[in-house]
């Protein structure tokens, strides 16, 4: 994968060597830019990217419009640095939102903006594990993996994270959906911060209410934060097509972003926590950025403020998203019919994880031969962060992102669903 310039001829710091050498993350972000910008020869079926939604792009470039039509707004959102925390206005309107949709006890002192969420979980996870006074040594804990790939590099310290192997519930002959296996979590002194993504990137599980609501207790009762990654959730995208509660308590530290709504490229992540948690995410920014960045804010705080921003989420991201979900799970049964196949239930975000339990190679060896035939997934082993057990399924799973133009997606599928049955007839 990827063509990331390697730093091992130049002598650099345990942090250097650990942050700037290739890791998962960057070359799947590598590979994102490289096929973007070969344009049609490659079917990119593997990064984050959201979809161009025509209604979210008509809105954003009209509230682009106006800010270039108001000479003082532009002047400010281009010419001034907003606070640590994030733009004051945009704060205010996130936070009257979530007051009055879903009634939770939140001021603007509960509220920070980063560049992009990615740069919260780096801050997050290294206020919450690490080494402590004393030399205590703590960890967070992922209750269910698979989990997000863009966590696995961020701790400063060796071994950030502890996870913990799902229930595997199967709904039908190729249906199945992870569950969190109570049974195998044992929260000791160890686990500084507990960490779900929901929906989760790389499944589309999306954890139930009673799931989260034990995660919730635990977390309370060991005294330690619950972060929960709304990336793909509520409010907004609202990329859920189960039902699911928003939950928020001062014990959580509840992580959002523009980026699956369709603003990637404006870097703002939103996180709602306690407020001593905000003041240390502001500190932070401070030091790493100054401040962060304000277009993102500048194009998105109508939105909040109108409520459009939920409109959009429910009447067209949320449709969107859902229908091509129904339409790969559609076509992958069809052309794998008789193959031995498993397809996590997709109750949210835009991915399909497949399960190839019988696989005779692994993962990453169907990903370079899909690499080969001009498309680009995820192999599933880099989606087990903290997961040390030999565990074969982590060899056994891709990541098919659904997002880009039906043609593409519909190609892009055929050629993996031709490539998984020359793999299995050739090993007969
Ligand atoms: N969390 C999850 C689960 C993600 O999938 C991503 C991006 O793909 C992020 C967080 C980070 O997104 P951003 O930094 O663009 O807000």
């Amino acid at each position: 994968m990827g063509g990331l310039r390697s730093v091992t001829m130049v002598e650099v710091s345990k942090f250097g060597s650990k942050i700037a050498r290739t890791s998962g993350i960057g070359q799947l972000m590598d590979d994102l830019g490289s096929a973007l910008a070969k344009g049609g020869d490659v079917i990119m079926l593997g990064g984050g990217n959201p979809a161009h939604i025509r209604e979210v792009q008509r809105q954003c470039r009209q509230s682009l419009r106006r800010l270039l039509d108001n000479e003082a707004d532009f002047a400010s959102a281009v010419g001034d640095y907003d606070p640590p925390a994030g733009n004051r206005e945009f704060i205010e309107a996130v936070c009257e939102l979530l007051r009055e949709e879903f009634g939770w006890d939140i001021g603007t002192e509960n509220i920070a903006l980063t560049n992009g969420s990615q740069s919260a979980f780096f801050i997050l996870f290294n206020l919450f594990g690490g080494v402590f006074e004393r030399g205590v040594k703590k960890k967070i804990l992922l209750p269910l993996t698979p989990e997000y790939i863009g966590y696995s590099e961020v701790g400063l310290d060796d071994e950030l994270f502890v996870a913990i192997r799902p229930g595997i519930q199967h709904l039908d002959d190729h249906i199945f959906k992870y569950n969190v296996d109570f049974d195998r979590i044992d929260i000791g002194e160890e686990i500084g911060a507990i960490c779900v993504s929901r929906p989760t990137n790389p499944t589309g599980n999306v954890l139930t209410d009673s799931e989260i609501k034990q995660l919730d207790e635990m977390a309370r009762l060991r005294d330690i934060p619950l972060i929960i990654d709304s990336a793909y959730g509520m409010p907004f995208p609202n990329i859920i097509f189960t039902q699911a509660k928003p939950v928020w308590n001062n014990n959580t530290v509840l992580c959002m972003s523009l980026s699956k709504l369709g603003l990637p490229a404006v870097r703002t992540g939103i996180v709602v926590a306690d407020k001593e948690v905000i003041n240390m995410m502001a500190q932070a920014n401070a030091v790493m950025s100054l401040a962060p960045g304000g277009m993102g804010p500048a194009i998105a705080t109508e939105l909040v403020r109108s409520r459009e921003i939920l409109r959009l989420s429910r009447d067209v991201i949320k449709p969107f998203y859902q229908a091509k979900a129904t339409a790969a799970v559609a076509q992958l049964t069809a052309q794998l019919d008789g193959l031995d196949f498993h397809i996590h239930k997709p109750e949210g975000a835009f991915f399909l994880w497949l399960w190839l339990e019988k696989l005779p190679i692994t993962s990453a060896e169907l990903y370079e031969r899909l690499k080969a035939r001009g498309v680009i997934v995820v192999p599933g082993h880099y989606f087990f962060p903290g997961l040390c057990e030999d565990w074969k399924h982590k060899d056994q799973c891709i990541r098919i992102n659904y997002a880009q133009d039906d043609k593409i997606v519909k190609a892009g599928l055929s050629v993996i669903a031709e490539e998984i049955r020359r793999v299995y007839t050739r090993s007969k």
